[in-house]
């Protein structure tokens, strides 16, 4: 099928242009211009599908490197809750997403990442599976069930690799784990990106785990030392390296708007504006489990049920990340290329994440004030 919008703002990683034409084709994008030049250009077949645009902004799809679930739906819960959680977030904007696994035992972890590996094998909007637990460090354990973290041993290393059958993208690890050093060395060596996180590494700790191959800092100020004047911790040693790129979650809770703010300034082209949802993303508040651990979600705040409550994941879409984004003071260019050509960048898909012939036909329309109202992904209508 066929596609061309006309009419939008169109909003990407290389700027803002007026009175924007795209055309797709095959899945990808095959002509782009401005005005009315579409008319007499002669590359639009008679059957295409013509969307008025005037008015709306039209940006790459959202790549997602961070997500647990929605709608309800928690990834860790196999294949059908993995194509139902994905569906919210493609509602959304988000068109390719990583998909992302809590701590669990190792071979929980092996079946879920076989699972992920069959959906990536037929539908090429799942880019691969995370892990995010369970190389983490129980000081900094957030949400992730403390029975469940491990040491990077050889031997689960094997296992976890040779489940994912070439699927897995991303792991998180902290680094000051006995062997997590070696094993940033070996997940690097097998494709995957290695993200620092869930750790209390400091400054000198960070910057030796990215010598050895980690590339991104998982949910940038969650779930680790802050940046003080004395203890510059892992955030200092990431925004200071161009060779990082920072995940952050803008929902607002997280990372006050001002940080977020501070944050796209000492790294420009190097946030990638994650969701980490957890299963209540696009659903009511309520009670939902987070891997095998109880959370309550109130006003859309998901917490573990402690005496001091940590904060569970998100509720947070990656429309609302841009929305909080810009309404923090971020320039809208900024802002986008962080949910598009920065994430894309991350996972070396040079074929996602601009408006511009040869890339993937992934598309959003949002209104004026970034409200989405079309999605589609590889030239196919999602909403
Ligand atoms: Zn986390």
């Amino acid at each position: 099928m066929t596609v061309l919008v006309h009419g939008a703002r169109k909003l990407d990683a290389d700027g803002v242009v007026d009175d924007f034409w795209l055309l797709t084709g095959d899945g990808t994008i095959t002509a782009t211009g401005t005005g009315d030049s579409w008319r007499a250009s002669g590359v639009v077949p008679a059957d295409a599908e013509i969307v008025d645009a005037t008015g709306d902004w039209l940006t790459p799809g959202f790549i997602d490197l961070h997500a647990h679930g929605g709608g309800g739906h928690s990834f860790d819960d196999g294949a059908d809750a993995i194509r139902a959680g994905l569906a919210v977030h493609r509602a959304h904007g988000t068109t390719r997403s990583v998909i992302s696994l809590v701590a669990n035992p190792p071979h929980v972890l092996a079946a879920s990442l076989d699972a992920i590996a069959r959906i990536a094998a037929d539908d090429p909007l799942v880019l691969g599976s995370h892990l995010e637990g369970p190389f983490l460090a129980p000081s900094r354990k957030g949400a992730h069930d403390p029975d469940f973290l491990g040491v990077p041993t050889h031997h689960v290393l094997k296992q976890l690799l040779e489940a994912s059958e070439g699927r897995l993208v991303q792991v998180t690890i902290a680094p000051e784990l006995p062997g997590a050093l070696e094993a940033i060395g070996t997940f690097a060596s097998a494709g995957a990106v290695v993200a620092v996180g869930h750790t209390d590494a400091g400054l000198d700790l960070a910057r030796e785990a990215f010598d050895r191959g980690a590339t991104l800092l998982t949910h940038a100020f969650n779930a680790m030392p802050g940046i003080h004047h004395r203890e510059p911790g892992p955030v200092t040693a990431a925004l200071d390296d161009p060779r990082i790129t920072l995940e952050l979650i803008a929902d607002g809770v997280h990372v006050h708007p001002a940080v977020l703010a501070l944050a796209f300034a000492a790294a420009p082209g190097r946030i990638a504006l994650v969701t980490d949802a957890m299963a209540a993303a696009g659903a009511p508040d309520g009670e939902y489990h987070l891997g095998s651990l109880p959370v309550t979600v109130r006003d859309g705040v998901a917490t573990l049920a402690d005496a001091a409550p940590t904060i569970a994941g998100s509720t947070l879409t990656q429309d609302a990340a841009l929305r909080t984004t810009v309404a923090a003071g971020v320039d809208p260019v900024a802002a986008v290329t962080a949910l598009t050509a920065t994430p894309a960048r991350v996972l070396d898909r040079p074929d996602l994440g601009r408006l511009a012939p040869g890339y993937a036909a992934d598309l959003v329309l949002l209104t004026a004030t970034f409200d989405v109202t079309h999605v589609w992904a590889a030239g196919r209508p999602l909403r």
